[in-house]
């Protein structure tokens, strides 16, 4: 059965091949389907970006259509090159989404439904997204209400986890969420319950000012949180312009103290911590990670 964190790497996996990319052919055996895109067919439209909600997969298309599916217990979503032999037979095959150089089919997927943006904000099935960060309507106290009601729902949450759930606050990825914690003090493995008022407000402040500032990137390879002292005219190296983030086994830029890395999470994403900058609060003994600098390329 595919977990919300299966789902979530189809998605992203799905996002990598065929986001930004144009349908070139559009295929399905659902006859809901068909019918929409018989009156404003898929072909010609971009892919703008696939995303996962909980065991939902969203896939945006431009012209405000977007295809909505939940897997259930049978159903997954495959990657093909063109032309390359599908692993299932053609008849479990319910979507295909072909651009030049990807097939996306799915398989099995018992529930698939074409939706504008309008009628997915009121659909009551698919979960909402939390209050974009990036939204000219976003306000830090708006931010830490939305934080405060999920960490009473939920008071043992490690609050990096809380800071990716895109249900609470939409936008953060994970290089934000190490060098949004670090920027704030705030121990990644803490629980919500332990996490102050004071706490929360700096870390929307934080997220809303990092992400303002980086907003021309959008696939987060250039995000910048440190500028040090120096003023350089040729492009930084990804780790010279972080705090934190992939730079387990090296100094902490404000006190020396070693960085670690750790998973966490279901979803196993590395976090990464000063833990002299970020102290542990809580019940037991602070969490250890790995200090040894990992070489070759991390997928965030
Ligand atoms: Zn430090």
């Amino acid at each position: 059965m595919p977990e919300g964190d299966t789902i979530y790497r189809a998605a992203r996996a799905m996002q990598k091949a065929i986001g930004g990319k144009v349908v070139t052919g559009f295929e399905t055996g659902l006859a809901k389907l068909a019918r929409v895109n018989d009156d404003a067919p898929l072909v010609g439209r971009m892919v703008e970006k696939v995303e996962s909600r909980g065991k939902w997969c969203l896939i945006f298309f431009s012209g405000d259509l977007i295809l909505v599916t939940h897997m259930l217990m049978s159903g997954s979503w495959h990657l093909y090159r063109p032309g390359e032999r599908w692993q299932l037979g053609r008849g479990r095959m319910r979507v295909v989404i072909r651009t030049v150089d990807w097939e996306a089919v799915g398989f099995n997927i018992p529930v698939a439904e074409f939706h504008t943006a309008r009628s997915l904000e009121r659909s009551s099935q698919v979960p909402k997204l939390g209050p974009d960060i990036l939204s000219e309507n976003f306000t830090v106290d708006g931010g830490v209400a939305r934080m405060a009601v999920y960490g009473r729902e939920n008071p043992d949450a490690e609050i990096a986890a809380v800071l990716l759930n895109q249900r609470v606050l939409a936008g953060l990825g994970n290089v934000y969420k190490s060098e949004i914690l670090f920027a704030a003090g705030v121990n990644p493995f803490r629980a919500m319950r332990t996490i102050t008022p004071r706490e929360m407000e700096s870390m929307v402040d934080v997220a809303q000012r990092y992400m303002k500032a980086n907003v021309v990137d959008g696939n987060g390879d250039r995000i910048v949180t440190y500028s040090g002292n120096r003023r350089t005219t040729h492009a930084m190296d990804r780790e010279e312009r972080l705090w934190v983030y992939r730079r387990q086994g090296q100094e902490c830029r404000r006190c020396g103290a070693t960085v670690m890395m750790r998973k966490q999470g279901v979803q196993a994403r590395s976090t990464y911590w000063c833990p002299a900058c970020q102290p542990w609060v809580g019940d037991g003994e602070a969490p250890v990670g790995r200090a040894r600098l990992v070489r070759g390329r991390e997928v965030p």
